[in-house]
């Protein structure tokens, strides 16, 4: 069946790309935004990218990948208090009703469902990329973009692609 063709989503719908398969290397272009040490340093408070980390990336093993993204892109490591509660990331990194407030350019979300206490502290977001399996997910609601895929194969095909460009 031949697949849609892309174009500006209806009025408060986000696109939703599913993705069973790892985009490939054609399918994405990366670029590393401003930002740098300074940025990640100081938590997503005030940063311009933020790439945060919920539950749904499975666990404290997988946050290294996350906070080398964060690294390779300039971006800020935010999270929910599910993944600060479990202890896979200081309270520093938590956005939300009891964490940060912040409004970045571009604020990633992967394996985050986007409960109202999430989203009271990053709902001022330019833009906003959901990473999660299911697209129905209340972070779709203001997603401009839904990546329905897993979380941790999309950002390795990222660091796989920015890691290959130096
Ligand atoms: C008084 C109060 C204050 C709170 N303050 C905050 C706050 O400041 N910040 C905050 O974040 N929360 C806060 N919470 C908690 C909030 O209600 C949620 O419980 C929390 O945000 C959920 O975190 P999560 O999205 O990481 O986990 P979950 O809600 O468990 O969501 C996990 C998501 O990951 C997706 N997923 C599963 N597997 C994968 C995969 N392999 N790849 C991709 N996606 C996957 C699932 O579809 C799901 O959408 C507060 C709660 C209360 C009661």
């Amino acid at each position: 069946m031949a697949r849609p063709e892309p174009g500006p989503a209806p009025a408060g719908r986000p696109v939703v790309e599913r993705s069973a398969a790892v985009p490939g290397p054609s399918a994405l272009t990366v670029r590393p935004l401003d930002g740098g040490a300074a940025e990640r340093a100081r938590g997503p408070a005030g940063a311009r990218t933020i790439v945060s980390v919920g539950r749904g990336v499975g666990g404290p093993d997988a946050v290294a990948r996350y906070r080398r993204l964060a690294e390779l892109t300039g971006a800020a490591l935010g999270a929910s208090r599910a993944a600060v509660d479990g202890g896979w990331l200081p309270f520093a990194h938590q956005v939300g009703q009891t964490g940060a407030t912040v409004a970045p350019d571009l604020y990633v979300a992967f394996g985050i469902s986007g409960a109202v206490q999430h989203t009271a502290g990053m709902r001022a977001s330019g833009r906003v990329v959901a990473v999660n399996t299911d697209p129905d997910a209340p972070i779709a609601r203001l997603a401009d973009l839904v990546i329905a895929a897993d979380a941790n194969e999309v950002a390795d095909a990222l660091l796989r692609r920015l890691e290959r460009e130096g």
